[in-house]
């Protein structure tokens, strides 16, 4: 017999996400892995807005929830099934990219499509519809989720997919948490022989050649993922390191996985200096041989390139990152060169600064993916950022362009409406699944989603 609601349970906290230039005091829940159990707590916890929190890998606010409740959904983490046969995975939404490696790769299977963290929990990877360095050839998340269990505002539970509930369904890809908690999720699962990648590495010029690399007609590879110098100005602007991979048909050969290490403090704002970080690109540019390189990498690494230093986000120091991450189509060649000579001469990026193509849009109604190219900058917090950030947004949105929320903390409502097609469908859902507006965020609010709720 499940325990009884305790409300006591509630306790006050401030929290923040991955870019730690947003915090919110609210109160949290330790989310029950029984969903009768849960259901009854959330019935007893009253009116405040309420949202979920899972790994809080996203950069912004659309995890936390100032003056409203939390719910720590990171904890619901059991797999429930494994059926090899067919293929799919059913498990709690707090179950993260880390645990499915652990449970599958050793059986000879994969997710087909993950963040570039294995932290990340398959209820924060549902409703941002990740897009992963095979989105070209692979698709977004949602695209291989069978059907997932949604507590809705009024407590019920429903089991929604392409056949039931479907317009429920894909307002919940990408629908930032705010159609109602995601219990569970079944997943369909990619065979694999081995847990390794094939990849290969090769010194790119400058923007235009990497503007060429990246066109459909030239991606070759499954995985395809382009690290870009967003300091240097000048003939090598954009200069880079493209990453392509397959998955490997055996692991023979292949390199060992990087030690561990962290970075244990908050780094003084001089870490991120352009001058340093220019250094240090053009010494990783460097360190490459001219010929390119090729490897077999096991897939954690090759998935999770940074997951092996704990704590990377510290390298930005105390007062945290804002990150740009935007989605341009392939007709906008332009705006790409545009963008980044904008962060070049405002000497503000980052050494996470990325190309990736995109193979079209999401099925989620609110899905960043589009037929283009994912341009995304970390931005260490500094004066003038903010402004930088604004001028970004309006140079995408004339060309067509949108931002990905899952990295977003500044984005304009006004930008977010224009950016976004389907909003007005994605809103009848939420007014009819959740006509009181149970479920809010920071973001919600700041991007005016729920309009009407004031
Ligand atoms: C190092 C790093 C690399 C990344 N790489 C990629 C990448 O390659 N591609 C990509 O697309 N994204 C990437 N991201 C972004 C990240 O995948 C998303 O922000 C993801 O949503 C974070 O999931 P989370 O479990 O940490 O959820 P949180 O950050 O805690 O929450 C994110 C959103 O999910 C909601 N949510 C979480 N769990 C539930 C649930 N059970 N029910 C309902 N709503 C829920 C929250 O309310 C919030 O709106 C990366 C992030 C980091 C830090």
């Amino acid at each position: 017999m499940p325990a009884a609601p305790d409300s006591s349970r509630w306790v006050s906290e401030t929290l923040t996400t991955w870019g730690r230039a947003r915090h919110a005091d609210t109160l949290t829940l330790r989310a029950a892995g029984d969903d009768a159990v849960l259901a009854r707590e959330l019935a007893a916890a009253g009116d405040l807005p309420l949202i979920v929190y899972g790994s809080g890998r996203c950069y912004g606010d659309g995890a936390l929830n100032s003056g409203g409740r939390t719910l720590l959904a990171r904890g619901r983490d059991r797999i429930e099934e494994i059926d090899r046969e067919a293929g799919v995975v059913v498990a709690q939404s707090g179950v993260t990219f880390d645990d499915l490696s652990a449970a599958l790769h050793p059986i000879g299977f994969t997710y087909p499509v993950a963040a570039a963290t294995g932290a990340v929990t398959l209820g924060g990877a549902t409703v941002n519809d990740l897009h992963a360095k095979n989105n070209h050839s692979t698709g977004s998340f949602g695209r291989h989720v069978l059907w997932l269990d949604l507590m809705l505002a009024d407590g019920s539970i429903v089991r929604t997919g392409r056949e039931h509930e479907p317009e429920l369904f894909h307002a919940t890809l990408g629908g930032l948490g705010l159609t109602g908690i995601v219990l569970r999720v079944a997943l369909k699962l990619l065979p694999i022989a081995t847990p390794a990648v094939d990849a290969r590495y090769r010194r790119v010029a400058d923007i235009d050649e990497y503007l060429d690399l990246i066109q459909p007609e030239n991606l070759k590879s499954g995985f395809w993922f382009g690290w870009v110098d967003a300091l240097t100005r000048g003939r090598h602007m954009g200069r880079g390191i493209l990453e392509t991979g397959d998955y490997a048909p055996s692991s023979a050969g292949m390199q060992a996985a990087p030690k561990p290490t962290k970075v244990p403090l908050d780094l003084p704002r001089v870490a991120t200096h352009p001058a340093l970080i220019e250094r240090y690109n053009a010494r990783r540019i460097a360190n490459l041989s001219p010929d390119g390189l090729s490897i077999r990498k096991p897939v954690a690494p090759f998935y999770f390139p940074l997951d092996h230093i704990k704590g990377f986000n510290r390298v930005y120091g105390r007062r945290g990152f804002y990150s740009v991450h935007l989605g341009i189509p392939y007709s906008e060649r332009d705006c790409i060169k545009k963008l980044l000579a904008e962060i070049v001469s405002a000497r503000a990026g980052s050494i996470a600064s990325v190309l990736k193509p995109m193979g079209g849009p999401g099925e989620g109604l609110m899905s960043f993916p589009l037929k283009g190219i994912a341009f995304a900058v970390d931005l260490p917090r500094r004066p003038g950022v903010e402004e930088l950030h604004g001028r970004l947004e309006r140079i995408a949105l004339a060309h067509g362009g949108r931002l990905y929320v899952a990295k977003d903390a500044l984005m304009s409502a006004d930008g977010f409406a224009a950016m976004f097609p389907n909003l007005d469908r994605f809103r009848a859902v939420l007014r009819r699944v959740d006509p009181k507006g149970r479920f809010q965020s920071d973001m919600s609010r700041r991007l005016r989603i729920r309009p009407e709720l004031g």
